[in-house]
């Protein structure tokens, strides 16, 4: 299924809000669906959501998801990529945001 085909949510109206949010969301607008794919596009957005706006980043998924289960068991685990695979949510649809 082309990336293209799939539908993304709309972002929260805090990211409308905020240049930076803004800015990433139409750069992601703009490579998606292109040949070279949006992966950086999607991990800016998703590093300046874990940094910038911590208190949007969503809580952990109980269910659906193969990596949340993962990052639990780990005390170690890196907390900055935890939240980053989470702040997915807010502006890729479930089936692509959880691919990371
Ligand atoms: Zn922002
Ligand atoms: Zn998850």
């Amino acid at each position: 299924m082309a990336d293209d085909a799939v539908e993304r949510p709309v972002p929260p109206p805090f990211m409308w809000g905020c240049g930076a949010c803004v800015r990433s969301l139409l750069r992601l607008a703009g490579a998606w669906g292109a040949p070279g794919g949006c992966f950086w596009e999607q991990v800016q957005v998703a590093r300046h959501l874990a940094e910038a706006h911590p208190d949007a980043v969503p809580a952990p998924h109980l269910e659906g998801c193969g990596v949340c289960p993962e990052y639990a068991l780990r005390p170690d685990a890196d907390t900055d990529v935890w939240a980053q695979h989470r702040a997915r949510d807010l502006f890729l649809p479930p089936s692509v945001a959880r691919l990371l």
